[in-house]
């Protein structure tokens, strides 16, 4: 068994992770880029590491640096959380080549399944019905034009080595398909270095359910049910809950046994995500893609089975036989997840930084926070602004709903402008509410990015006014009930930016 891992990775993941290796009894190496020396992930671990740099290019994602700490360190194995290396074929390889154990896939699998091309090539080959699409496109060729007139519009244009919702391209009509070919070729080539595009028909309404596997290194693959994640903004996941409210038991059974053969068919290991398309009026789904990498969402998965996702990573990884079998994964009730960002979404989703002054999330009965942050410290402009998860359990769908909702009101943030009211508009729409809702969702509901009415603004800056003043001991002026720490009669304007509508 291993007695050491470092985390190649900061924030939230970086936290969770060690929180799991410290209770398998294993030490844990930190690395820290500067502006992240004082961070939570770098205070929790048993050691730590400088990357010496800001910008991600000189610090989470240098291999060099970060196989010479793990060496360093004495640490026998690496966990690259997700994001950053963590899909990155030449990182596993540079770990197994320095004799490091790689906490996750092969670096063969993520070459071929982190492929959106080659990937489906592997599902058609084990039965698994495809988005319909194309092969590499090199401009409005030939074959680009027969692919279009088989299909029709609207059609994507994707990015081959294309993720976290970049490098895909709308096209409505045929005038529009060089010149999205072009950009979209542009674009892959200057975020993933490989500027292979394709098409792909575009499904009017899909819903996004993927399902969880877990390989082991001899021959055992199961799958730990299902993650509806269609509520995104710019084909980026927001929130995220298990089960879909989408599937009968029929088409869960079925779409549950097409994951673990395309994970099968590719010779998978350790925990991978099979994402499907589903179009629910017909029953029908496609495989999308895979993700081979602990996924952001995992813990609507734990929360609902009580695995430790990590934990059985890091035993698959250390040549473990895989104990559990289908039977044993027997879900219990429901989970939500909601992702809190740093940014304004009243103001086009606006990136927001500064100090945290306050941070209080909300605790009770059913509620789980990964957060990768702390009252006090900076909220920095160089990597991702995700601050944290928040999961609600419960045994139904409506009382979880019920709880995430409640949770995200208690959720006190000042310092930086955050997500959080918006996330909880989400869930208090009657669509969320009955879970018919697709990908479309918040494209189709543009008042939840709109400022709230003036009542409900106010309601909720006497709430913060409140507690504020509650906290610097002095009172609020409860007769103007203005949100704004730029007020300089307010007592609580040593806040700092902050806004609660
Ligand atoms: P998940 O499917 O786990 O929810 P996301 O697609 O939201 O994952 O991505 C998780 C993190 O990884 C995000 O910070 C995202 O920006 C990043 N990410 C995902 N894929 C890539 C990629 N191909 N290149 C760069 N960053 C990526
Ligand atoms: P990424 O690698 O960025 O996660 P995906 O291929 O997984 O890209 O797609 C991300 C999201 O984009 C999907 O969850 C879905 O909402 C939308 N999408 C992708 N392909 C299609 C398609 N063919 N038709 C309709 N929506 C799609
Ligand atoms: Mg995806």
């Amino acid at each position: 068994m291993l007695d050491k891992v470092l985390i190649a990775n900061r924030g939230e993941i970086a936290v969770r992770v060690q929180q799991t290796l410290h209770t398998m009894g294993i030490a844990t190496v930190a690395v820290y880029a500067d502006p992240d020396a004082t961070a939570p992930h770098v205070a929790v671990a048993d050691e730590a590491y400088p990357l010496h740099g800001h910008a991600a290019e000189e610090t989470y994602l240098s291999i060099e640096k970060l196989v010479r700490v793990a060496r360093d360190s004495g640490a026998q194995a690496v966990h690259p959380g997700y994001g950053f290396l963590s899909e990155n074929p030449a990182f596993a390889r540079a770990c197994r080549e320095a004799g490091l154990v790689f906490i996750g896939p092969t670096p063969e699998n993520m070459e071929v399944m982190g492929d959106k091309l080659r990937s489906k090539e592997i599902a058609r080959g084990a039965g698994v019905p495809v988005v319909p699409g194309s092969e590499v496109c090199d401009g409005v060729g030939p074959q680009a034009r027969a692919f279009a007139e088989q299909v029709g519009y609207p059609l994507l244009v994707k990015a081959a080595a294309g993720g976290g919702g970049r490098g895909m391209r709308l096209v409505q009509t045929a005038q529009e398909l060089p010149e999205a070919l072009e950009a979209a070729t542009r674009e892959a080539r200057a975020a993933f270095s490989d500027g292979r595009v394709f098409l792909e028909r575009y499904i009017a309404r899909p819903r996004h359910v993927e399902v969880q596997v877990l390989a082991d290194a001899h021959g055992h693959v199961i799958h730990v049910l299902e993650r509806e994640c269609s509520v995104q903004r710019r084909h980026q996941k927001v929130l995220e809950e298990s089960p879909s409210p989408a599937l009968t038991s029929e088409l869960r059974q079925r779409i549950g046994e097409a994951a673990v053969a395309v994970a099968r068919e590719a010779g998978y290991l350790n925990a991978g995500t099979v994402e499907f398309l589903l179009d629910a009026e017909e029953g029908r789904f496609y495989f999308l893609e895979m993700n081979t990498r602990l996924q952001v969402e995992h813990p609507v998965t734990e929360a609902i089975t009580g695995l430790d996702l990590v934990a059985w990573q890091v035993r698959i990884a250390a040549g473990e036989p895989l104990s559990l079998r289908q039977d044993d994964i027997a879900p219990l009730g429901h989970a939500l997840e909601a992702r809190i960002y740093a940014e304004d979404p009243y103001q086009g989703f606006l990136p927001s930084t500064g100090t945290l002054r306050h941070w209080r999330p909300p605790s009770g009965p059913g509620l789980r926070l990964d957060s990768g942050v702390a009252e006090g410290g900076e909220v920095s402009p160089y990597y991702d602004p995700m601050l944290a998860k928040l999961i609600a359990w419960a045994p139904d769908r409506a009382t979880c709903r019920a709880r995430m909702e409640e949770a995200l009101r208690r959720f006190i943030v000042a310092g930086v402008v955050t997500n959080i009211p918006f996330l909880r508009r989400v869930v208090a729409h009657p669509a969320f509410r009955q879970g018919a809702y697709d990908t479309r969702f918040l494209e189709e509901h543009p008042e939840l990015t709109r400022p709230p009415d003036d009542a409900e603004a106010r309601r909720a800056a006497m709430a913060l006014a409140a507690w504020s003043a509650r906290r610097v001991g002095a009172a609020p002026s409860a007769a103007t009930g203005e949100a704004s720490s730029t007020d300089r009669t307010s007592p609580w304007r040593l806040a700092g930016p902050w806004r609660v509508l």
